[in-house]
């Protein structure tokens, strides 16, 4: 399924003559570069809101780093960094596009485990 956050015009073509004007620029032209005919309004950009990193993704980051950090603590840390990972990772999921943070979250998930593994193999060599 096609995100419904791409921008929706990426290119607009000339009334008169058909020539494809680009709108991915800073400055969006409003005339045609070919014939010079005054092209429609500009394209809207709202549906395109500023792309947020999801807080969960980060928590989830440092959790998993504290996990690393103390056994057999570290265990408890690292089941918050997946359970937070988790939640971030589908909130992602649903915002298609919109929200970023999925590379964190998943490093948080992975060092939640590697914390988990850890403090058990610790608890195991006392
Ligand atoms: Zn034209």
């Amino acid at each position: 399924m096609p995100s419904p956050w791409i921008h929706p015009t990426e290119r607009r073509a000339c009334a008169r003559c058909g020539f494809s004007v680009s709108n991915r620029r800073a400055l969006v032209p409003r005339f045609c570069p070919e014939c010079g005919q005054r092209l429609g309004p500009e394209p809207a950009k709202y549906p395109l809101p500023p792309r947020r990193r999801v807080d969960g993704a980060v928590s989830s980051l440092i959790l998993g780093i504290f996990a690393l950090c103390a056994p057999p603590l570290g265990g408890l840390f690292g089941l918050f960094a997946i359970m937070v990972g988790v939640g971030a990772r589908k909130e992602i999921r649903a915002a298609h596009g919109r929200l970023t943070g999925g590379g964190f979250a998943m490093t948080g998930i992975c060092l939640g485990f590697v914390g988990i593994i850890s403090s058990i193999g610790f608890c195991g060599g006392l």
